[in-house]
């Protein structure tokens, strides 16, 4: 990955592409303050004990898992005063909180991940949460990463197995971007898979090594969570790294928020979401044969007010609305899925089992868990399987028999 950080080249996309440039170091946490040396950190009650923070210029969370609010962003630019650079000391929301205080106050940003479990640390983007609503704002990459795989490695089990639930994510939301590139002719990048594809493959290699905490594999799963991010910042858009699996993870934390309750951490929801993407595309690539029913707008509309708002229930059904799902024949659309399917998808079931997505799938019940597979494809304007399946008439009955 580092030979192409900083360049700007000709992809065979025909489009000309900009990689961020964003210095990698690997070196004990500790070294923090002396590398940043007039820098502000931000940590949390986990992550603040495993440096030597210096009082003057830093802010440590009263909490385990401070979110990503608002309040907590404008809490930071406060208290960075006049410090040239914002550096967070953790995983997915501390990042992102240090993330959108230093766009806010036109200060640099650098980050020292705790966690190999999302690929958010090489992002641009901040998901804030506004009033209880979800919004992803632009912001800058980071200048500097600062990897200790010492702390990588030991990283809660929960975060590992969340930081392989991420990644091998990107195995289905590339076969629904091809599904989409074919079905409805959207743009298509190979550069961004091929830098991934051997990464991901040695994970799957790999998952057992990573929850036995080893180094090399260790090393592996977050350099893939930085090559992530960098093919989101190269696309402008989050199309790599998440399809259909996404969706579903994303219904399910909505849904926890829309509670008031602190959802899973995001690997361990986007694993459920990769289960139902693998069973959707077996389905497809072994020709199962699933009853055709309908599923109408009607009953669509009633099992989206059972989970949520009306609000948010018009929107999504706006989005819906907007997605225009033309004929497919399944033919056409089975045939380019099958190398990735015999390439990867023994491994990924493995791997789904060796990071127990059983324990993650029976914490719901199968009729909540079945009604997200049936309402995913409704809150996002992407084509991905569910549509395909949907298109179908084929989804209601499949949401049906998928756990
Ligand atoms: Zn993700
Ligand atoms: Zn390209």
């Amino acid at each position: 990955m580092k030979d192409i950080l900083g360049k700007t080249f000709e992809c065979s996309c025909g489009k000309t592409h900009e990689v961020p440039d964003i210095e990698i170091l690997e070196t004990s946490i500790r070294e923090a303050p002396d590398v940043f040396s007039d820098a502000f950190f931000i940590a949390d009650l986990n992550t603040a004990s495993l440096v030597d923070l210096p009082g003057k210029r830093s802010f440590v969370f009263n909490e385990r898992r401070p979110l990503a609010t608002m309040e907590n962003v404008e809490k930071i630019v406060k208290a960075s005063g006049d410090f040239p650079e914002i550096v967070s000391i953790g995983s997915g929301s501390l990042t992102d909180i240090a993330r959108y205080a230093a766009y806010l106050s036109g200060k640099r940003f650098s980050c020292v991940p705790t966690a190999p479990s999302v690929d958010a640390y090489t992002s641009t983007v901040a998901p804030i949460l506004v009033n209880g609503v979800k919004k992803t704002f632009m912001a800058i990459p980071p200048r500097r990463i600062l990897l200790d795989i010492e702390v990588l490695r030991n990283a809660p089990m929960d975060l590992l197995r969340a930081g392989v639930g991420d990644i091998v994510a990107k195995i289905p939301a590339r076969m629904d971007w091809i599904l989409s590139h074919i079905v409805t002719g959207e743009y298509i990048c190979d550069f961004v898979w091929d830098d991934m594809k051997d990464l991901l493959k040695e994970i799957l290699l790999k998952s057992k090594d990573i929850l036995n905490r080893e180094r090399s594999a260790i090393k592996t799963l977050i350099e893939a969570h930085l090559v992530s991010g960098i093919n989101m910042v190269i696309m402008g858009n989050s199309r790599p790294a998440s399809g259909a699996e996404h969706m579903v993870s994303h219904l399910i934390e909505m849904f926890h928020e829309e509670k008031e309750e602190m959802p899973p951490f995001h690997g361990l929801t986007v694993m459920i979401g990769v289960f139902v993407s693998m069973k959707a595309y077996e389905a497809l690539v072994e020709k199962k044969e699933i009853p055709l029913e309908e599923y109408s707008i009607e009953e669509r509309r009633k099992e989206l007010l059972e989970l949520f708002e009306e609000r948010k229930v018009e929107e999504f059904l706006k989005t819906y609305a907007g997605k225009k799902l033309p004929k497919i024949e399944a033919d056409i659309v089975r045939e380019p899925m099958e190398s990735i399917y015999k390439e990867f998808f023994p491994h990924l079931k493995r791997t789904l089992e060796t990071i127990d997505v059983n324990s993650m799938i029976n914490s719901y019940s199968k009729d909540f868990l079945s009604k997200v597979v049936r309402l995913a494809n409704t809150i996002r304007d992407r084509f991905t399987v569910l549509d395909v399946f949907d298109e179908m008439k084929i989804l209601k009955n499949f949401s049906k028999i998928v756990f």
